[in-house]
């Protein structure tokens, strides 16, 4: 069920509202100098918003954890000395707390806090009375209910200056992206909550610095509000994500690049649905291409072991059960009928050329 919230747009005061909001700044405060290093090139570079994880949340235990409290007052020094507004990642009720004494100006919920009801409970608790900025990060998992659970819960507890950020969903395949990016989900969510201000994280989607641009070009055409980029004075020698990290300079270069395009029409349904297709036609052929490259390795397979390539009582059996999915999902049997057979021919036909190769 759909519930009302009146979200209102992320905003601070001094803040210039241009499109694309930024907000960048390095994976972790590592040292005072590193932390004020960054910041200063940054806020040279025009950046207003500045991150830094204080508290970071690993895979494994053992890793740098981040560097806790004692960090915090050298993100009071860069609001003092740059005039940024800082923002870090909280994960319980003791970092909110401590956050808020230090004057953080926005707070983040992690993609693992999201994903974990009882934690955005006790967050949204102990931010009750304040009027913090917040930003919520999807969870980890493709799960659009659970994320508009987490910004529900915070909405409730009368924080309403909300932002969601797309850091991508996690995957066993990471090919080409660190966290699969999977546009339909937060599209979905900005279609049932236009009001709520959308950031992208390119940097945990891409997870190498190389594929931040062309990934916050899609944002960008994609009518995303803002941008979460980490930039680091010394990328490579990064405590954490230290792949994913640009200079600043590199990111003023990325951020001079973008192309904003020409969006008079955006609030026009048919716009808004033909981008939709565009996702959607994009996964389609993701998909699509992953399926042949398995072909190709039962091509190898079948060649190695000497099986037949057609096993037509496999092939009956399959082609039977995903027409009648497919009528379930309210497709016509017979265009189940004419996709399954044509994908079904190119694969024996990439199996075949496997298996004939020399
Ligand atoms: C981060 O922003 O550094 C971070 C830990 O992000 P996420 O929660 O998206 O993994
Ligand atoms: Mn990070």
């Amino acid at each position: 069920m759909l519930i009302s919230m009146d979200i209102k747009p992320f905003h601070l005061p001094k803040l210039a509202q241009e499109r694309p909001i930024v907000i960048a700044g390095p994976c972790s405060a590592e040292t005072e100098e590193q932390t004020l290093q960054t910041a200063r090139t940054l806020a040279a570079n025009g950046v207003q918003i500045f991150r830094a994880g204080i508290w970071k949340p690993r895979t494994k235990p053992g890793g740098f954890e981040g560097i806790g409290v004692k960090g915090l007052p050298w993100l009071k020094r860069v609001k003092e000395e740059t005039g940024m507004y800082v923002a870090t990642e909280v994960a319980t009720e003791k970092h909110v707390y401590e956050a808020l004494k230090y004057g953080v100006d926005v707070l983040w919920l992690g993609a693992r806090t999201t994903a974990n009801p009882f934690a955005v409970q006790e967050i949204a608790d102990a931010l009750r009375g304040t009027d913090i900025p917040l930003l919520i990060k999807n969870p980890i998992n493709p799960d659009l209910e659970l994320w508009i659970g987490a910004i529900e819960r915070i909405y409730n507890a009368g924080i309403h200056c909300l932002a969601a950020v797309h850091r991508g969903f996690s995957s066993y395949d990471k090919k080409i992206y660190r966290n699969q990016p999977q546009w339909h989900i937060p599209i979905e969510l900005h279609r049932r909550y236009p009001q709520l201000t959308l950031f992208c994280d390119p940097s945990h989607i891409g997870g190498r610095r190389n594929l931040i641009a062309s990934i916050a070009q899609q944002a960008m055409d994609l009518q995303y509000d803002g941008l979460l980029i980490e930039s680091h004075c010394t990328p490579e020698k990064a405590w954490s994500d230290s792949e994913q990290q640009v200079t600043p300079d590199a990111l003023k270069d990325i951020l001079s690049n973008l192309v904003l395009r020409d969006m008079k029409q955006s609030t026009d349904d048919l716009v808004d649905l033909r981008r939709e297709i565009d996702v959607l036609d994009n996964e389609l052929l993701s998909i699509l291409s992953k399926r042949m490259r398995i072909s190709e390795q039962i091509g190898s397979f079948k060649k190695e072991h000497n099986i037949a390539v057609l096993q037509t009582g496999r092939y009956n059996e399959i082609l039977d059960k995903r027409i009648a999915d497919g009528e379930n999902m309210g497709m016509s049997g017979e265009f189940m009928r004419t996709v399954l057979e044509a994908i079904h021919e190119e694969s024996v036909r990439v199996q075949m050329d496997v298996m004939n190769r020399k």
